[in-house]
């Protein structure tokens, strides 16, 4: 799968997926309203590259699960293979940036998390990675200061601020580089602020990486 990197107004560049990295908990309100505790270090998790669905797209969940709720997530992508960074390093790795949403079947997740297994289904099906078209990196000036939002069926349910992450962008490139060899094209998805919740047969999810760019999908649980 491709990630779609926005270079002027008419150019798009198409560059490979290897691996998509979730982060857990990333934002303290989203903790509190998980019943988590603030995590001592980033929860880390795996999405298959062939989970992306491009602007425009269907959500299409498995049949086993009842609860499917929305994530809506700065996405970051590497520009580069790498391993061992520092925090210092890792802002010269940045590709760009964009809006994602980390789908996620919330019954099945919660049912992992007691019996103490895997997130893989709850987090990795197909089309459980909504992504837009990225930002270059430079044309980024503070990432940091990158502010999104959801609308479901026009209704405005999240907005999140990169500056109230509890691991910052820079931290958490190093975190995972220490621990992953990174490569060329991987994503980050970095975590939701408050107000997830579940979506219906027919919804029309929008979110902005606001001045940046945008990304709509439907949900279709004829399959379910
Ligand atoms: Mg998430």
């Amino acid at each position: 799968m491709y990630l779609k990197l926005r270079q002027d107004a008419h150019i798009l560049q198409e560059i490979q997926v290897p691996m998509i990295y979730g982060v857990g908990l990333n934002y303290l309100e989203h903790a509190q309203e998980m019943k988590s505790a603030r995590p001592a270090e980033p929860v880390i998790f795996l999405k298959p590259p062939a989970s992306i669905l491009p602007d425009g797209g269907v959500i299409t969940p498995p049949a086993c699960s009842q609860e499917i709720h929305y994530e809506t997530e700065l996405v970051v992508a590497l520009a580069e293979n790498c391993r061992h960074l520092s925090p210092q390093d890792a802002q010269g790795v940045i590709l760009g940036y964009g809006i994602g949403l980390d789908m996620t079947l919330r019954d099945l997740q919660a049912k992992a998390k007691a019996q103490g297994k895997p997130w893989a289904i709850a987090k990795g099906f197909a089309t459980s990675a909504p992504l837009s078209e990225l930002v270059p990196a430079h044309q980024v000036q503070d990432p940091q200061a990158l502010r999104f939002e959801l609308r479901v069926n026009g209704e405005l349910r999240q907005q999140g601020h990169a500056a109230q992450m509890l691991f910052s962008i820079p931290e958490l490139i190093s975190y995972l580089s220490g621990i992953f060899e990174l490569q060329r094209g991987d994503l980050i998805y970095t975590g939701t602020p408050a107000g997830v919740g579940p979506v219906q047969d027919g919804d029309l999810l929008s979110a902005e990486l606001l001045g940046h760019c945008k990304l709509q999908v439907s949900v279709s649980l004829q399959n379910s």
